[in-house]
């Protein structure tokens, strides 16, 4: 089913998986998919190369088990930065075959060797999809703190509404830890004539290793609440990583109460993230109404 068929009905609750990085067989990727598939939630999406990790042969495989094999919406992120017309349309074969519907439409991270040949921007691959006829239902990514690499707000806003115009039909967010960033951003969204629906992205951290890594690669800022809570948790890493999901609830209950059009947990292969959220938001009602 089309994400944005779903978006149009109701407000909705996503998961996301990555492929096993390194030796790891796909086999893990669909336990955990399976995992995260009893709580029903409206799509899981299957990142692509995600973090420079140049897994993405797996991703349209662990897709199709989801879509066919779990019975759940599929969501395949693709990069454009390396890759040629003729590297995506053979994509866009594979989904098709694979009976997965939506794709998320990216530019990836730069990296050295990693120079753009027909695609510069992740509205070129939005366009060339549209125009390709892929039929696939196209997501494009937004950054509720700003892109790392944009020089100012209005170089965002004007890739944000590029997207739109190339044919974008909803957008995810990066992570963010403090909801008042999105409630701005959702506002200036408006006041730049973007007017796709906003699917926010929540992470739970686990431990502080792992903000700070994350913080300093997607450029969300870590607020005090985050750090005494942190703090406060101690310096195992169970209770650290408590903190986090419990963080992230209050933050998903919170969205979910502001009228969010879609909530999508980054939940890092980790099916007890995932029911944790889940169980947050069944518990106010976000879920079943
Ligand atoms: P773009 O929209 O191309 O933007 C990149 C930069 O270029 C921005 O600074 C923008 O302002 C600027 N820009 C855009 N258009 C123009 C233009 N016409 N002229 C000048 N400047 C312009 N990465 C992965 O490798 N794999 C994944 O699976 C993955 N999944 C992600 C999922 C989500 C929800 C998000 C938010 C990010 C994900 N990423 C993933 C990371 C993403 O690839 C990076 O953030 C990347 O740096 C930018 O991607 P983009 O699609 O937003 O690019």
């Amino acid at each position: 089913m089309r994400i944005t068929d779903k978006l149009s009905a109701r407000q909705t609750f996503s998961l996301e998986i990555f492929p096993p990085k390194g030796e790891l067989p796909l086999e893990t990727a669909y336990r955990v998919a399976g995992e995260m598939a009893a709580d029903r939630p409206d799509w899981i999406s299957v990142t692509y190369s995600a973090g420079g990790s140049g897994n993405s042969a797996n991703t349209v495989p662990i897709a199709a088990q989801v879509e066919r094999g779990l019975g759940v919406t599929a969501l395949a992120h693709l990069t454009c930065l390396g890759s040629t017309r003729a590297d995506v349309d053979a994509y866009v074969r594979e989904l098709n075959e694979a009976g997965v519907e939506n794709v998320l439409a990216l530019r990836g991270d730069r990296r050295p060797g990693r120079e753009a040949r027909d695609f510069a921007h992740a509205s070129d691959l939005i366009a060339y999809l549209r125009a390709s006829g892929s039929g696939l239902c196209i997501g494009a990514a937004c950054y509720p703190e700003g892109h790392v690499e944009s020089a100012d707000e209005r170089a965002d806003f004007q890739a944000l509404y590029a997207k739109q115009e190339a044919g974008a039909d909803y957008l995810v967010s990066q992570l963010f830890f403090d909801n008042e960033d999105f409630y701005r951003f959702r506002e200036k969204c408006l006041r730049h004539r973007v007017r796709l629906p906003i699917v926010a992205g929540i992470m739970p951290f686990t431990s502080v290793k792992q903000i700070q890594r994350m913080a300093f690669t997607c450029g969300a800022s870590i607020p005090a609440k985050v750090v005494k809570r942190l703090v406060l948790a101690g310096e195992g890493p169970d209770d650290q990583a408590r903190a986090g999901v419990e963080y992230a609830c209050e933050q998903l209950e919170d969205l979910a109460a502001n009228g969010v059009d879609g909530l999508h947990v980054y939940s890092m292969n980790k099916p007890a993230v995932a029911h944790a959220a889940h169980e947050a938001l069944a518990a106010c009602g976000y879920l079943g109404a």
